[in-house]
């Protein structure tokens, strides 16, 4: 039986938002079992400053997925931190942050895994509940599809399409139970295209984004000196943004997930839509040993 995680010791780091620019400090702490992931803007104190890491809190998902709570307190970016979340087995922590944004680090997950990793991960005496899809459940939006489908462990399927050569198609297919994310998706960057970088600015985004954050493609052409990681890197980092938009279902999904040309708007309407119809899930005691044991 697979029991709930938490960290033994608080973790810091300190960085900047990719979207905002502005220097933020992050904390991990621990937190009881039962209390799930919550953000806490400890620069905030006049109104509620927790805001529970939720689809249901998902207020915009503009090149990011970004949280609200009830009292209009919000926190940005934070896909790439909950990736690293459930990617490594995290259940509950506080995750304190000092300003609006999660730091984007190197633009990967790996920073904050290696950050779980030296926090430490202890079991609590709760078993863990996962979120069992029963039918399948799908959204579609032009090219675009995304669904969860029912099947043992969780696997995650994703495709991408874009005219440039240096992604071009890329297809991924990762079964997600052994560890797998800290292996083969965490080390993933995100990446973004020179020619929208003016527009994104003028429209108040991407003022943190430079090429030690972000892979940035220009034509045909990769800018960053040091080049990708692997080929495949662009499809590895859209599993991982699927990982860190699922991770808001509120625990570990079992079933299957299925991405063309997957983001963060689709993937939030996909568990509104799960969460909408009580037909399609039920919330199950993990009895699996070996899930998402970290590597
Ligand atoms: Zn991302």
């Amino acid at each position: 039986m697979a029991r709930q995680r938490t960290i033994e010791h608080e973790k810091s780091v300190e960085g900047v938002g990719l979207h905002s620019g502005e220097r933020v400090r992050l904390t991990l702490k621990p937190a009881g079992e039962g209390a799930g992931l919550r953000f806490r803007r400890v620069d905030i104190s006049d109104r509620d400053n927790e805001i529970p890491a939720h689809a249901l809190c998902v207020s915009t998902t503009q090149l990011g997925t970004n949280l609200t709570n009830a009292a209009g307190v919000s926190i940005a970016t934070v896909e790439h931190l909950l990736a690293a979340c459930a990617g490594m087995g995290l259940d509950n922590s506080v995750i304190e942050v000092d300003g609006p944004e999660v730091p984007i680090l190197n633009g990967s997950s790996l920073p904050f895994c290696q950050m779980i990793d030296a926090a430490k991960l202890v079991e609590q005496s709760s078993l863990r509940r996962l979120l069992k899809i029963l039918k399948p459940v799908e959204i579609v939006d032009g090219p675009k599809r995304v669904r969860l489908i029912p099947g043992e462990g969780f696997k995650v399927q994703v495709k991408i399409d874009f005219s440039t050569r240096v992604i071009g198609k890329q297809d991924i297919e990762v079964d997600m139970t052994d560890g797998a994310f800290l292996r083969e998706i965490a080390y993933a960057r995100t990446f973004g295209f020179s020619h929208e970088v003016e527009k994104l600015r003028s429209m108040g985004l991407v003022r943190g984004g430079s090429l030690d954050n972000a892979i940035v493609i220009d034509g045909d052409d990769v800018l960053n000196p040091d080049g990708l990681q692997t080929p495949d890197e662009f499809v590895r980092h859209k599993l991982l943004d699927v990982i860190g938009d699922l991770c808001l279902a509120g625990g570990p999904i079992e079933g299957r997930y299925e991405g063309d040309q997957p983001g963060h708007a689709l993937n939030n309407r996909l568990l509104r839509a799960v969460f909408a119809d009580p037909e399609t899930h039920e919330w199950v005691e993990d009895e699996d040993e070996a899930l998402s044991a970290p590597a």
